[in-house]
């Protein structure tokens, strides 16, 4: 990685500004699922075994630019300050001279969290002098949140930048290091095989991501919804299938284009609603009967799943095979995640969904690395550049 991390830099009594991404569940004044504080645990104990003083600052929700109260962070502090063994004092803005004066006053060892940096409108603007304000707080800025990375917001993108114009470091927290360093291995010299499964709901979605993983890749092998469209470019009768007529032409050329790398679902499980408990059919790929829709891959394509994964040394998995939500068309994407965690292959997940998958699977620490960003992970795997990242300290 050619970005500066935690690593190269001197920590011990500063103040460090650290960027994270607390946009967690909350039900009833608490936070119902913690994976997102445990995972910016590592960037959050080194920093204060190393003598910092913390300040949090994440966005949560969408209050759009304006205070909602069940949006403030307080569940969370309660929540961390209980992983963290530590206080952590919450305070109810993000700039200002409440801020000010409580940062001032910081000793090592001292963890503060901001208040969500969305009830200002200023952080989704990207505003300059908000960003400077947000900068002068600390002597040091640390971008953990990977999962926001592909937003320039003031506190993921304009901070960094204020930071450097400051004459202060702006570098890669532990997370964000560890995501851009396995995500990596999905487009900078990829060991071989390589194997890209996609799947998920549409291929507008993903055009960008298959055509940019196309370029490395060996085989790619398609399921889920997106598989129907390419049917449909192949002529066949979908019935009510999810089908894409504007990707059409996309499938049709990705289909002539790399023929040799494509491998499609040779059967399918077909339903007569959009439901758990729809009537359920096997049938080999061709015309879906009227009144039907397809909702999950068979046993014949994981068959041949198997057969492309063979002897694979690195695997891309983004976007379930069917609908997973419904237990009766999950059995298509549980198989895969079962068969990835029986191979010898670095195996990579992105993707929002199919993290969630992986994680209901029960197999997800058989797995290399599931990301924690959703959207900045397919943007990553699209090739685009995330401003979050770029605007960090070169090594
Ligand atoms: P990710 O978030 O991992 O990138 P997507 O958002 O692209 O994945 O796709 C996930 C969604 O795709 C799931 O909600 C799933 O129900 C849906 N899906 C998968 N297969 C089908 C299908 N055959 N028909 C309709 N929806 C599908
Ligand atoms: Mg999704």
């Amino acid at each position: 990685m050619n970005k500066k991390t935690l690593r190269d830099v001197e920590v011990r009594d500063r103040r460090v500004l650290v960027r994270v991404d607390f946009n967690v569940p909350i039900q009833e004044g608490r936070v119902t699922d913690d994976t997102r504080l445990r995972a910016a645990l590592p960037t959050l104990q080194y920093l204060l075994d190393h003598g910092a003083a913390v300040i949090l600052v994440s966005h949560l929700g969408r209050p759009k630019g304006k205070v909602v109260e069940s949006l403030r962070m307080d569940p969370v502090a309660a929540r961390l300050s209980e992983l963290l063994g530590r206080p952590v004092r919450k305070l109810d803005d993000c700039v200002g001279p409440q801020v000010e004066e409580a940062v001032a006053a910081m000793q090592p060892g001292d963890v503060i969290l901001l208040e969500n940096s969305r009830f200002h409108p200023e952080e989704r603007a990207n505003d300059e002098a908000f960003a400077r304000r947000l900068a002068a707080l600390a002597d040091l800025y640390v971008n953990d949140a990977f999962g926001s990375a592909h937003r320039a917001h003031a506190t993921t993108e304009g901070v960094a930048r204020a930071m450097r114009a400051q004459g202060k470091p702006a570098v890669a927290g532990f997370l964000m290091e560890k995501e851009l360093t396995y995500l990596s291995r999905a487009t900078e010299a990829p060991d071989h095989p390589y194997v890209v499964i996609l799947g998920g709901a549409k291929v507008s979605d993903k055009i960008g991501v298959i055509r940019n993983l196309l370029t490395h890749c060996d085989r790619l092998l398609i399921g889920g919804g997106m598989a129907n469209t390419f049917f449909k470019a192949q002529g066949y009768a979908m019935a009510d299938s999810l089908v894409e007529e504007e990707a059409v032409e996309d499938a049709r050329a990705l289909l002539e284009e790399a023929a040799e790398k494509l491998v499609l679902p040779v059967d399918l499980v077909i339903a007569d609603a959009f439901a758990n408990d729809a009537r359920r059919k096997t049938i080999p790929v061709g015309d879906v009967p009227d009144g039907w829709r397809v909702l999950d891959i068979g046993p014949q394509t994981l068959e041949r799943f198997r057969d492309a994964l063979e002897g694979a040394r690195l695997v891309v998995w983004n976007g379930p095979m069917g609908v997973f939500e419904f237990p009766n068309f999950a059995q298509g994407t549980f198989a895969l995640a079962r068969l990835l965690a029986e191979g010898d292959a670095v195996t990579i997940v992105g993707g929002g969904d199919s993290a969630a998958a992986v994680n209901q699977s029960g197999l997800a620490d058989r797995f290399t690395h599931i990301s924690t960003g959703g959207g900045a992970s397919l943007e990553f795997l699209e090739g685009k550049t995330l401003p979050g990242v770029a605007a960090l300290d070169d090594r």
